[in-house]
């Protein structure tokens, strides 16, 4: 390749990776994407699914601002599910599963047609630092690549090794060699870097699996699409199967325990306690007699089946064993054993809510390599550092951050850099406060304005985002203007109490006997407000008492949560901290009180003590965040 100056690189083409490259290339920035294989991008490691509960919404939002994962899905997604559909809207989860290679080809088409986006295939082993900024990446082929920022997306690569059974083996993936060189050199640079792990199940082949003794699960009739400029998903759509361990299978388990990696002490790091291994529900669930196998196509013209839920890391041979005792897979042939992962992290309090390492100007990390799990925490890593990178290239002051009233992602990033991890990361609903507000319908409504404000929205969806807002605010004033009085209501049936009181077509949307159908019985013009409009008016409806409420707390929230802490903040100023909450304030350097408020530990009372002090210094006490 003739180029090798550009404002940003970023190192992997994993699923941050994808993300931060087209972010920054969105944002104008002239944007190099360094990746090990061009034909690895994309590449699903572990589960060929997308979304979920809480992991939808972020791909809802990372669409929303623009990025690739809800649309690249919508073209490879081969069994749509709403999940919790019988549930509040809050907490309806998108998901797919995915065909693999369609997957990673449409990631491919995406990356590699996109504007200001170069790519090259090459290992990174170096990166140039001068006066505390970052200035160069070196590949392992000896190219120096000069930019303005980095963002290191390796995903479980950074001295990865493989782990069946006792025997262990050097590897970013299955077949993929490790990033070592790169990893000394982030301990070289001091970032504070632990070790976790993660584990995959074997790959089995469907021909030789008795699908008649298991329980089908159909995708939904009318599948909706992840992304907001989808219309319609016109790839096919397949059943999943369901099928169980059996009390033999945990037996062999427990009599191979030493044989795990994990339990033989092997392995040290901490894996996933919510995504665990076959080997640790049996230890930590003993009482159950079995354990549900959802049993997942990996393509359409792909006999490959991934068994999810027996995630192992017990040798090739036990494996067989195991798979002999559960039903329906007696006669199943392995393709590929399920192995567990051990990589290099870097510890994401050191990174600030841009993604930047807070103490190397220009470095910004995203994914895997900042202790999540899952592809959807990744993508969404990568859009936010890829922006902020780009920004910060081009010279320009401006951040681009969420805050957690604003989205998933806000509370993904502030969890990362306020709390650090434990093991592997992964989203829920219940890690966000204001989840009646953060609902994957909506996510466009939220972020759209700001993607457009800050650059990273193309004019595609700046267009369709614009006659969807035009269209529900008509639609809004209509049914705030239709009304009637309950006496009149009562000739359509429509049952109000009887106090005079005019009641708006809107007000009857928030009683749930009432939707778009029964009302165009009262006024049949609102039959011509699209069907999209109707159901997120609808839901809005039903929600707006609730979100008043909710917008109440956010608003008493950001009056004091916004209060920026300046960074070189002397905590033993502050005389009525205690020694424990000082020592952590002063590792955590939390930028706002709010994030100090998450750290583990803190009481309110040292929170007032906190915000006192940083309210009588004089050029801090009206700064809030925005
Ligand atoms: P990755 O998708 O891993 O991408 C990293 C990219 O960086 C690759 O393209 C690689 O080639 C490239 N790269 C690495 N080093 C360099 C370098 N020095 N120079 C250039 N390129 C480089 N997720 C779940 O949600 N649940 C699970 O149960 C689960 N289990 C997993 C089990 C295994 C064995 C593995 C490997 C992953 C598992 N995952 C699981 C994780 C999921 O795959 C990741 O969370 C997700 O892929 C992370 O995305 P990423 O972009 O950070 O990294």
């Amino acid at each position: 390749m003739k180029k090798q100056d550009f404002d940003v690189i970023v190192i992997g083409g994993g699923h941050a990776g994808c993300e931060a490259a087209a972010a920054s290339a969105r944002m104008g920035a002239e944007t190099l994407l360094l990746t090990h294989k061009i034909e690895t991008i994309g590449v699903m490691s572990c589960n060929p699914a997308i979304g979920g509960l809480g992991k939808g919404h972020i791909v809802r939002e990372i669409d929303a601002l623009d990025g690739l994962m809800g649309r690249v899905i919508d073209q490879a997604g081969i069994q749509f599910r709403m999940l919790n559909a019988s549930k509040g809207h809050a907490v309806r989860g998108p998901r797919s599963q995915a065909d693999r290679k369609l997957y990673r080809e449409a990631m491919q088409r995406e990356i590699l047609n996109m504007e200001n986006l170069w790519v090259y295939g090459a290992g990174a082993d170096d990166i140039n630092v001068k006066d505390g900024h970052v200035t160069a990446v070196i590949a392992d082929d000896g190219t120096c690549f000069t930019c303005n920022t980095v963002v290191i997306t390796t995903g479980t690569f950074l001295r990865g090794v493989i782990h069946r059974g006792l025997k262990t083996e050097e590897a970013g993936r299955v077949g993929e060699k490790p990033s070592i060189k790169l990893a000394e050199r982030l301990y070289d640079l001091n970032l504070p870097m632990g070790r976790l792990k993660t584990g995959t199940p074997a790959r089995l082949d469907g021909k030789t699996i008795d699908w008649n003794v298991c329980q089908a699960q159909e995708a939904d009739e009318n599948p909706v699409p992840f992304s907001f400029l989808t219309n319609e998903i016109t790839v096919p759509q397949i059943a999943c199967h369901i099928t169980y361990t059996s009390e033999e299978t945990h037996k062999i388990i427990r009599d191979n325990l030493d044989k795990s990696a994990m339990y033989s002490g092997n392995i040290k790091s901490t894996g996933p306690r919510y995504c665990p291994s076959i080997e640790d529900k049996v230890v930590r669930f003993a009482d159950k007699t079995r354990h549900q196998i959802f049993l997942e196509p990996e393509g359409l013209d792909d006999d490959t089946v991934y068994p999810n839920g027996i995630s192992t890391s017990l040798p090739a041979d036990v494996q067989e064993q195991i798979l002999k005792t559960i039903p329906g897979l007696e006669n199943a042939k392995i393709l590929e054993p399920g192995y567990a992962i051990e990589y290099d992290y870097v510890d994401p309090r050191a990174l600030s809510s841009t993604l930047e390492v807070k103490k190397l100007g220009g470095l910004f990390l995203a994914g895997q390599i900042n202790g999540t799990t899952g592809y959807e925490e990744a993508g969404a890593q990568g859009l936010i550092a890829g922006v902020n990178a780009a920004l910060q290239a081009k010279g320009l002051k401006e951040t681009f951050t969420l805050d957690r009233s604003e989205g998933y992602i806000g509370v993904l990033i502030d969890d990362l850099i306020t709390y650090g991890v434990s093991e592997p990361y992964r989203m829920f609903t219940s890690r966000a406060e204001y989840r009646l507000l953060l609902r994957a319908d909506n996510a466009d409504q939220r972020l759209t304005q700001k993607g457009i404000d800050i650059g990273c929205v193309g004019s595609e969806r700046e267009r369709v985002f614009k006659s969807k807002v035009e269209a529900l605010n008509v639609a809004r004033e209509t049914i705030n203007a239709l009304k009637m009085t309950p006496n009149k209501l009562l000739e359509y049936d429509i049952k109000v109490n009887n106090d005079g009181v005019y009641r708006s077509a809107f007000d009857l949307l928030r009683y749930k006997e009432y939707d778009f159908s029964v009302l165009c019985k009262v006024w049949p013009e609102l039959a011509d407000i699209e069907a999209d409009i109707q159901e997120q008016l609808l839901i809005d409806a039903r929600y707006a008492g609730y979100i008043d409420r909710q917008m109440a707390d956010i608003k008493a929230y950001k009056r004091e949560e916004g209060l920026k802490i300046p960074k070189d903040l002397d905590y033993s100023q502050i005389g009525s901290l205690s020694n424990e909450v000082r020592v952590k304030l002063s590792d955590t350097k939390p930028e706002t009180l709010g994030a100090a408020s998450r750290i583990q530990g803190m009481t309110p009372a040292a929170l007032v003590s906190l915000l006192r002090y940083v309210k009588s210094q004089p050029e801090n006490n009206t700064k809030k965040s925005a």
